[in-house]
């Protein structure tokens, strides 16, 4: 299988397909992306790095960088971290309320809004300096030192994150919120404001199809147990309300963002990221979700 002459034609064709989908103008910073923006990248355990259209540029990443706050919390604690955020997909959307009243103030999982806050918190109450030491992590994994938060799109979201501001506020109220909800939600925004490209995302994201270890320097990021507990959590919940939809049309665990970004993982070969900013109703790259389901169609390389 010639993996970059799939992606070349997959990528022509996805490209010719009409525009659908909104920008998440609900960040007003985000309503300033460029809606034609398409890039694809893709890292394999064999080596191959190949990209095409907007693959060096950077984006907001926004949900993606759930999973990285949930390895960096995984990596301290272990079946403690399940008490306070469960492992069952929500079919609401990301920022939904509903089910916490219920729940009791224990998010279903880490990766709707309410589930990353608790990681949130869960990675203040346990590191010295939260902020420093995220990007730390996420800069070694990427091998990229110029990663950064973006303090304008963290204060664009702040400045309108009325809903998260009731979600944190009504954990707290169950006690599954030990911080102040102030803190936890400016390190919220900020974990979400991070830029990555494409190629940066399938590199630092390569770790979860190897095991937990890195290509580069083989360190074991993650043990092998907690990798495919990600994994799981990906391919269940990684997309809200549309994580049935992603697996049964694409096949992989993968998670996505309001910036338009998607990474997807296959366990033993590799990771790719897709970035499209146009949303489907249900918070996802529209054709970022075209190009994954043609892609591992002609591929044959979903996990199914
Ligand atoms: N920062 C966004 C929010 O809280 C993240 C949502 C997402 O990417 N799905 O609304």
């Amino acid at each position: 299988m010639d993996l970059k002459k799939t992606i070349i034609e997959v990528f022509k064709d996805v490209n010719s397909i009409k525009e659908e989908g909104a920008l998440a103008s609900y960040i007003p910073e985000l309503a300033n992306v460029n809606a034609k923006k398409f890039g694809v990248h893709i890292s394999t355990l064999s080596g191959m790095n190949f990209g095409l259209g907007n693959f060096e540029e950077k984006f907001s990443i926004q949900s993606i960088s759930k999973v990285l706050s949930l390895c960096l919390a995984y990596q301290m604690l272990s079946g403690e971290l399940w008490n306070r955020v469960g492992v069952e997909p929500s079919g609401t959307a990301f920022n939904s309320l509903t089910q916490l009243e219920k729940d009791r103030g224990i998010p279903r999982n880490p990766f709707i809004n309410a589930g990353a806050l608790v990681i949130a918190d869960i990675l203040l109450s346990n590191l010295a300096d939260p902020k420093r030491d995220l990007l730390t992590f996420i800069r070694g994994l990427s091998g990229n030192q110029d990663v950064n938060y973006s303090s304008k799109i963290a204060s664009s979201e702040k400045s309108i994150g009325y809903r998260n501001v009731a979600l944190c506020n009504f954990i707290k109220c169950f006690g599954n919120i030990k911080n102040e909800p102030e803190e936890v939600l400016d390190f919220y925004f900020d974990l979400c404001s991070i830029e990555l490209s494409c190629q940066d995302l399938s590199a630092l994201f390569l770790f979860l199809a190897n095991n937990g270890k890195t290509i580069q320097g083989n360190k074991q990021i993650l043990l092998p147990s907690k990798t495919k507990r990600i994994n799981a959590l990906m391919q269940t919940c990684g997309f809200y309300d549309e994580s049935g939809e992603f697996a049964f049309k694409v096949g992989l665990p993968g998670k996505s963002g309001v910036g338009g970004g998607i990474i997807a993982i296959h366990p033993g070969q590799y990771a790719i990221a897709v970035w499209s900013p146009q949303l489907n109703a249900k918070g996802n790259s529209y054709k970022g979700m075209k190009f994954l389901e043609e892609f591992t169609t002609l591929s044959q390389l979903s996990i199914f």
